[in-house]
């Protein structure tokens, strides 16, 4: 079958590799969509494959890392043991499959499993396999879309995440550093959510319009003027009582942690790759007084559930977010789309 495959450090190739076959709890899926992430980004240019092998023993092929974390498709093989799922059903993977046995899986916390729970791999091919399949897949229902179901396997969950764990209430005001595809997912999350005054960060400009489009009031563009001083303006000089960071860099980070209000959240969800530490100004008066949350993608079948339920019923739609469409066989042009911003891209739809 046909897969697309990182081969050395910032190299990606499509392949031919052997069809995956289910073993027990496992189920193999027809890729009918997938999508490139910000995550894959760091795994190719950051990581190299015997690092990668280190982490998730088993994942690595002869061939090198089959890529691609983010699809939906259709019960190809249902292996030994799997009670859910029958050939044919249209299902989603969290990104962050658990093993649904330790303490934080039983907890309800599968993305941060420690009993050989790992991030899915090999969705950019004609087939993969979800582990577990039980736990960490869901059947999508009927009326939602390929793209709203990609996004509930991941950056929905993400962005959706960094707004409930900041524990937003009604009219809260949030600022959200910048607006690639994680942040936007934040921004619609906080307009669903209730929030108040939303100040995104971003100066793309179609990055731009959709942040203002999912629910933005303020966009301020970081060439042309210093966030933390129009934030802190924008609020009386008070502070937001939310900082989303989703780039996962020091100067945002830092820069959320200026902009809260005595009492605030700073909700990290930027994923800060190879940088060893990040550290936070402590000479603010609000240092003793703020809560700093990290999270990476909430997990697991009843998290999607709920992602998919609200795009069935409670009216999100982030599929705008997906500006581009290519075959699997264009797979390694869409990481380059996506490493390089071109053409405004946000998400691009891959489909065999
Ligand atoms: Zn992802
Ligand atoms: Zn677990």
């Amino acid at each position: 079958m046909l897969a697309c495959v990182k081969t050395e450090l910032g190299k990606v190739e499509m392949m031919d590799i052997p069809k995956p076959k289910a073993g027990p709890g496992e189920i193999v899926v027809r890729t009918v969509m997938a999508t490139v992430c910000g995550t894959d980004m760091h795994f190719l240019d950051e990581f190299p494959n015997e690092v990668i092998a280190g982490v998730y023993p088993g994942i690595l092929l002869p061939q090198g890392l089959p890529m691609g974390h983010e699809g939906v498709g259709i019960v190809e093989e249902v292996g030994e043991g799997v009670t859910r799922f029958r050939e044919g059903d249209r299902v989603i993977a969290s990104c962050l499959t658990g093993c649904g046995r330790c303490p934080e899986c039983l907890n309800g916390e599968p993305q941060i499993c420690t009993g050989g729970g790992r991030l899915l791999f090999g969705c950019q091919a004609e087939y993969y396999v979800i582990p577990n399949a039980d736990i960490n897949a869901t059947h999508v229902p009927e009326g939602v879309s390929d793209e709203m179901a990609v996004l509930a396997s991941d950056i929905m969950s993400t962005g959706f995440g960094a707004i409930e764990r900041a524990g937003l209430k009604p009219g809260d005001s949030v600022a959200i550093f910048a607006q690639g595809p994680v942040g936007l997912c934040a921004t619609a999350a906080a307009r669903a959510m209730g929030a108040g005054l939303i100040i995104a960060v971003e100066s793309i400009p179609e990055r731009v319009a959709m942040s203002q489009r999912l629910g933005a009031n303020v966009v301020i563009d970081p060439r042309q003027k210093d966030p933390v001083a129009e934030i802190m303006e924008l609020t009386g000089g008070r502070g937001v009582d939310i900082a989303v960071e989703a780039v996962g860099t020091q100067p945002t980070f830092e820069a959320a942690t200026r902009v809260i209000r005595r009492g605030g959240t700073v909700s990290s969800v930027g994923v800060y790759g190879l940088l060893p530490q990040v550290s936070m100004p402590t000479m603010v008066p609000s240092f003793l007084h703020r809560r700093v949350v990290t999270t990476l993608c909430p997990s697991g079948r009843d998290r999607m559930d709920h992602l998919l339920s609200l795009a069935r019923w409670g009216n999100i739609d982030l599929s705008p977010l997906f500006t581009h469409s290519l075959s699997l066989t264009e797979a390694p042009r869409a990481y380059q789309m996506f490493r390089n911003k071109e053409e405004g891209v946000i998400k691009i739809a891959i489909r065999p």
